[in-house]
C-alpha cells in the first residue's frame, strides 16, 4: 500500500480564501481584525514563527502588531503589556509565544489574557470550555490535525461521523498545547481515544499502542520516532512534529517530522507529511481565530 498524501498546503489555501472573505466582510461592517503576537526574549523559533504569522496576517488582510519584549523584563511589565492589548479595540486576538523566560510565570500571563482575545485557548476558562466540548476557540495545532482529517475524509467520500465512531485515535504526546487539545477534539468526534507519552517509549510499549491506531497523531518532538513497524496497515497518520535536522555533509538544516515518512507511507492509507501537512493549516487557523474573535466582540 502507498498512502495518499494529505496536502496541507492545498487545504490551507482554501482556508485562507475563507478567512480573507470573512475579514473583508467584517471590515465592510466597520470591524477591524488585529492579531498581536507577544515574544519575550530572543528565542529563535518564536521570532521566526512570529515573522511567519505576520506575513500570513498581511496576506489575509488582518492587521498584525508585533510586541517584542526583552528577556530581562519584569513579570509586572509583561502583565501590563497584556492589559494594554486587552483594552486595545484594534487587537482582536493575542498570542503569547512560548517559551517565556524562567522568571515569568506562564500561567499568570495566560490568566491575564482577556478570554475573548485568547485565540490559542490558554486562559484557564478557555481550557475548561475546550475540555467540556464547547470551545470558544479551538487551539490552532489540534484544530489543524482534525481539519486535515475532515478534509481528507470529504475528499475520499467517507462520512465523517461514521469514520470517527468506528476509529481508535492514538495521540502520541500529551502537551498542554498540542496533545491534550487533540485528545479533547477526538473525544468531541466520539472516537475511541488513546493517549501515549514518553513512558510508553521508555517501557518499550510504544508500538503496542500505536499499532492499534486507525488514526495515529504524532506530536512528540522526536525525529523519526514512528517507523513502519509502529503503523497498522491502512491507518491514517498525521505527523505534527517539527524537528530541525542538520545534513552531516553540508551542514544545511531542514525540518523533519516525528514520523519516518517513507516507512509509514508504505503501510498507511493516508499520511500528512512534514513539511506540508499540519503546519500550513495551523498558521491560517490562528488568523481564523483572530477574525472569529473580532466577529464575536462585534456582537457584544
Ligand atoms: P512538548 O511540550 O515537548 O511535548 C511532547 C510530548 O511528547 C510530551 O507529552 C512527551 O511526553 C511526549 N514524548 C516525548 N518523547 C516521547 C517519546 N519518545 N515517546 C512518546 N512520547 C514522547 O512538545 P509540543 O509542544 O507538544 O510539540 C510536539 C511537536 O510538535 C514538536 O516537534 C513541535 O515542534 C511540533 N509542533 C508543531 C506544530 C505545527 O503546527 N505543525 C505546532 C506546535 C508544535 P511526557 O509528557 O512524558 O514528557
Amino acid at each position: 500500500m502507498t498512502a495518499q498524501i494529505i496536502d496541507g498546503r492545498k487545504i490551507a489555501h482554501v482556508l485562507k480564501a475563507e478567512v480573507t472573505a470573512e475579514a473583508d466582510d467584517l471590515r465592510a461592517q466597520g470591524t477591524s481584525c488585529g492579531l498581536a503576537t507577544v515574544v519575550v526574549g530572543d528565542n529563535y523559533s518564536s521570532r521566526a514563527y512570529e515573522r511567519r504569522l505576520g506575513r500570513i496576517a498581511t496576506e489575509l488582510r488582518v492587521r498584525h502588531e508585533q510586541v517584542d519584549l526583552t528577556a530581562d523584563i519584569t513579570q509586572d511589565e509583561v502583565l501590563e503589556t497584556i492589559r494594554r492589548l486587552n483594552e486595545d479595540p484594534a487587537v482582536s486576538g493575542i498570542l503569547v509565544l512560548r517559551p517565556l523566560p524562567s522568571h515569568i510565570s506562564e500561567i499568570e500571563v495566560f490568566r491575564a489574557l482577556a478570554p475573548g482575545k485568547d485565540i490559542e485557548s490558554v486562559h484557564p476558562e478557555n481550557v475548561g470550555l475546550l475540555a467540556l466540548g464547547t470551545p470558544r476557540f479551538v487551539p490552532s495545532t489540534a484544530a489543524s490535525v482534525f481539519h486535515l482529517l475532515d478534509a481528507w475524509l470529504d475528499s475520499v467520500g467517507e462520512d465523517r461521523a461514521s469514520f470517527y465512531h468506528r476509529s481508535l485515535i492514538v495521540v502520541v504526546g500529551r502537551s498542554n498545547n498540542v496533545g491534550k487539545p487533540a485528545i479533547s477534539l477526538a473525544y468531541d468526534r466520539e472516537a475511541a481515544v488513546m493517549s501515549v507519552d514518553e513512558w510508553a517509549s521508555k517501557e518499550g510499549r510504544l508500538g503496542w499502542h500505536t499499532r492499534q491506531a486507525d488514526v495515529l497523531v504524532v506530536a512528540a518532538g522526536v525525529a523519526g520516532l514512528i517507523r513502519a513497524e509502529h503503523v497498522r496497515a491502512g491507518a491514517v497518520v498525521i505527523d505534527v512534529g517539527i524537528n530541525p535536522l542538520a545534513d552531516p555533509a553540508t551542514g544545511t538544516v531542514h525540518m523533519v517530522g516525528d514520523v519516518d515518512f517513507d516507512g509509514a507511507r508504505a503501510r498507511a492509507r493516508a499520511i500528512a507529511p512534514v513539511p506540508g501537512g499540519v503546519g500550513p493549516v495551523t498558521d491560517v487557523w490562528l488568523i481564523r481565530n483572530t477574525v472569529a474573535a473580532a466577529r464575536a466582540a462585534n456582537r457584544h
